[in-house]
């Protein structure tokens, strides 16, 4: 199959390097907005050859679109316009306002939204790696409205991979994804400007910091240009859990204040339950 990257950084770069690995693709063509970017990729081997979006979508089977999310409302309606029998596969982190863009599309069953669950806090075509997707999990979304054989090639792209496969429509994956991947990105980038802000009275405390803290604010890391646009587009999920984050701080708070340990020891047990998600 040739497939066109739309998009050539972490994920549509990590993508490539998979998909070309294990023989799913034969060809891989990369389109990105910047210059400097297909020229990383080129130089890195991620695609095979450049093009223009146009000419990359008459040339391929397979269009993924992985730039930003808020370039993904601008391009897919485009991208159904010029498609055929291609199939085009998003795999952005925020669903509902994408699908409801092109709900009413001609060519919307042409159109498969998923979303690999696998990151890192890098980005760009140099943060592309290998081996990023294998054994983790990637979201289906209202693939009902998707006509189905564009479904069993999506499918069949990530059992090459392997990935494990978990259908969902947009307006569960977008709340599921608020609270396991959104607020621990808040969460990340509210502790290092904690330890920053107190950083400028004592610069030692970077001498100190030590696995837990690293492991911890690993997250404020990623890039603002791909997390703005996810935050703008899940708001009313994102603030639901941020709320209910923020009670459960002042609930530790509230305890120091009273002293509370044993209270405290029971939440942290109960904290504790996470190992259950975390070990399936
Ligand atoms: P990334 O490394 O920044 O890659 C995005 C690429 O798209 C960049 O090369 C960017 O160029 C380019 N781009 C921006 N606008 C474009 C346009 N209009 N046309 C063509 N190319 C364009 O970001 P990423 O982490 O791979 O994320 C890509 C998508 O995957 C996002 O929708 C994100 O929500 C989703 N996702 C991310 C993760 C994660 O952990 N990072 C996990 C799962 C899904 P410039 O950088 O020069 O603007």
């Amino acid at each position: 199959m040739t497939i066109a990257i739309v998009g050539i950084g972490l994920i549509g770069g990590s993508l490539a390097i998979t998909l070309k690995e294990n023989g799913f693709a034969k060809k891989i063509i990369g389109v990105d907005i910047r210059r400097e970017n297909i020229d990383k990729a080129i130089r890195r081997r991620l695609i095979d050859e450049e093009r223009g979006l146009e000419e990359a979508i008459e040339e391929s089977d397979i269009i993924v679109l992985s730039t930003p999310v808020d370039a993904m409302l601008q391009i897919l309606p485009g991208i159904l316009d010029l498609v055929e029998q291609q199939v085009i596969i998003d795999v952005g982190s925020t669903k509902a306002q994408l699908l409801d863009k092109v709900k009413d599309h001609p060519k919307r069953g042409r159109y498969v939204a998923t979303h690999p669950m696998a990151g890192t806090e890098y980005s760009g075509p140099e943060a592309a790696i290998p081996n990023l997707f294998d054994g983790k999990c990637t979201v289906l979304v209202d693939l009902d409205d998707s006509d189905a054989d564009a479904v069993a090639v999506t499918r069949r792209l990530f059992d090459s991979i392997p990935m494990r496969q978990v259908d969902l429509d947009r307006h569960s994956h977008d709340i599921h994804t608020a609270y396991v991947s959104h607020i621990s990105h808040i969460s990340s980038f509210a502790l290092a400007l904690t330890v920053l802000e107190k950083e400028q009275d004592e610069d030692r405390i970077f001498e100190l910091a030590s696995g837990g803290f690293s492991s911890t604010v690993r997250l404020a890391k990623s890039s603002p240009d791909m997390w703005i646009p996810i935050f703008r587009q899940n708001r009313d999920n994102v603030l639901d859990v941020l709320d209910e984050h923020i009670n459960q701080l002042a609930r530790f708070r509230s305890l120091l204040i009273k002293k509370d340990f044993d209270t405290f020891y029971k939440l942290i047990e109960e904290s504790n339950q996470i190992r259950k998600i975390l070990s399936s």
